[in-house]
């Protein structure tokens, strides 16, 4: 059927464009949406990540450009979060390079009168994050009444962000009559709901979710205790000689400690998540491609999305939420095809959590010991006769025969030479990582009662409030204890140790759109 992009019957121009970014032919699922959007319809797509999602959109909204040149755009794409929309719209403005169509991204974060300026050039495509398109939306300065097709991107994940209203407001501004496409590595429930509510007899395009995990990827977890999880990534960095690898972490403050930790011991290491400026995070990202750092620390929402070749190695420095979130983590490593080794860091309390995930992900996570000393030893010692090796060849070693023949001239050849060996490998001293035992979630704790300023007016349950504060403050659901919900605020009971780690990993953090103050509850009377 459609082997080629030929085959779709799209424009010359777009077919020289795609032969330009060596794309030779389409992905499965640029197969299997190209068509029907291309005659309008709306579409549904879903297939994981690294597949060519946004080809797969983004050459039917080029198709669709109007020859007699707008001021107004005709389409819109939202997407998660800044990145990803300026990842979307340079592989927009690839597509759309021969055939005049310009895409810009406006996201928060960026200043708004660059923006302002940029899209009274006469943007054909705004690719933009829900908050920023609404805040151009009420200063007129990005008109939606010519859009034709509206594009959601990464549409699980923004739902997850609490961009549902938001969304649901843009498209309100949109003419009816447009086509609507949805893409997403996942289909829960709430975007097959919101898609009825929006959408027009919706073709569905994709991948089973049950089938998505990736055979290529080679899936194992370590156990370790809490204390010992640095310790035990320094030492898979050194025996697995990762190309790039990834670090996920649950929290912003736990991607700055690992992250902080790695460059203190000499790791080329770098971290992003949501607190850092744009040019930061384009600079990490640049940094990684061009492999100045081979490590990034990351929070799941800062790395949603983001296509980076040649990940070798995912790790979960702290478990994902849901399989969703696993599935979307190991994604990043195996794309196009590649294989890639995916590890997790498991304590043994969470030992039942990732059994979850293994079962509903329809995955295999085999369990894997940590490399012992002497593993750690040999591979050491391989290095160095490595290099060893590369500085005969290279002749650098030369300057120290006097020294050497001086030697030689009491001692054998091979004391001599070990004796530098060992001076050399001696000083490590590697320590042995303890495997962990004790399961201290039974242990009786107090528990205190915390207040927030968030409630069932915010469109809060209870389920979210516990999602909420085991993510930020990266302690297990269950041992949050009593959640009471009012109308404009809410209690929560967390065992008293963990208080203060509570307070402050979720004040000021977002949850469902709304920013959350938290702190100790008044004693009841
Ligand atoms: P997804 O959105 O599904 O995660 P992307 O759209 O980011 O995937 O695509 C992943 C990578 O594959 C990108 O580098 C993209 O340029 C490349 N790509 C997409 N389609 C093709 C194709 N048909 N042939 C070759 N490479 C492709
Ligand atoms: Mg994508």
């Amino acid at each position: 059927m459609y082997k080629k992009f030929y085959d779709f019957g799209i424009s010359d121009k777009v077919l020289v464009a795609l032969s330009d970014m060596g794309f030779e032919e389409p992905t499965p699922i640029q197969k299997t949406a190209i068509p029907p959007a291309l005659q309008g319809k709306d579409i549904i797509g879903q297939a994981q990540t690294g597949t060519g999602k946004t080809a797969a959109f983004g050459i039917p909204l080029i198709e669709q450009r109007t020859e007699a040149g707008s001021k107004y755009p005709y389409a819109v794409v939202l997407a998660p979060t800044r990145e990803l929309a300026v990842q979307v719209s340079g592989e927009l403005n690839k597509i759309g390079s021969k055939a005049n169509v310009v895409s810009l991204p406006i996201y928060g974060g960026q200043s708004i009168e660059l923006q302002i300026k940029n899209l009274k050039k006469g943007i054909n495509i705004v690719v933009g994050t829900p908050g920023r398109v609404i805040d151009h939306i009420q200063r007129k300065t990005l008109v939606l009444k010519e859009i034709k097709t509206v594009v959601l991107d990464e549409a699980d994940e923004m739902l997850d962000m609490g961009f549902i209203e938001d969304i649901e407001k843009i498209l309100g501004g949109i003419p009816k009559d447009r086509q609507m496409m949805l893409f997403s590595a996942t289909m829960p429930r709430e975007i097959l709901r919101m898609s009825k509510n929006y959408m027009d007899k919706p073709v569905y395009v994709g991948v089973d979710a049950s089938e998505m995990v990736v055979a290529k990827i080679k899936q194992v977890f370590y156990e370790v205790r809490e204390e010992d999880k640095i310790k035990a990534l320094t030492r898979l960095l050194d025996v697995e000689g990762p190309v790039l690898t990834l670090v996920f972490c649950h929290t912003k403050r736990e991607v700055d400690e690992v992250a902080g930790k790695l460059q203190q011991m000499g790791y080329p290491a770098g971290a992003i998540h949501g607190d850092f400026t744009q040019s930061h995070r384009n600079e990490m990202m640049r940094k990684f491609k061009g492999s100045d750092i081979d490590i990034l620390v990351a929070t799941d929402v800062a790395s949603r999305g983001l296509d980076i070749p040649d990940v070798s190695h995912v790790i979960n420095f702290s478990l994902p939420q849901d399989p969703k979130g696993y599935i979307h983590r190991i994604g990043r490593t195996g794309r196009a095809g590649k294989s890639g080794i995916a590890i997790t860091f498991v304590t043994p309390r969470q030992y039942r959590q990732l059994r979850l995930i293994e079962q509903s992900a329809k995955t295999q996570i085999k369990k894997a010991k940590l490399p012992s000393r002497e593993e750690v030893r040999k591979s050491n010692e391989e290095e160095l006769a490595g290099s060893i090796e590369e500085m005969i060849k290279e002749g650098k070693h030369t300057g120290f025969y006097p020294l050497t023949n001086r030697l030689f001239e009491k001692y054998s050849p091979e004391d001599v030479s070990a004796a530098a060996l060992s001076m050399l490998l001696d000083g490590e001293d590697i320590e042995e990582i303890g495997q962990a035992e004790t399961d201290y979630a039974g242990a009786k704790r107090d528990f205190v009662r915390l207040f927030m300023t968030v409630g069932k007016m915010d469109k809060i349950k209870v389920g979210d409030i516990v999602k909420s504060i085991s993510a930020e403050a990266n302690i297990p659901a269950r041992n949050i204890g009593n959640i009471a919900l009012f109308d404009k605020f809410s209690f929560v009971e967390v065992p008293a140790d963990l208080a203060d780690r509570v307070i402050s990993a979720v004040n000021d953090s977002m949850m469902k759109g709304r920013k959350v103050r938290i702190q100790h509850a008044k004693k009841r009377a």
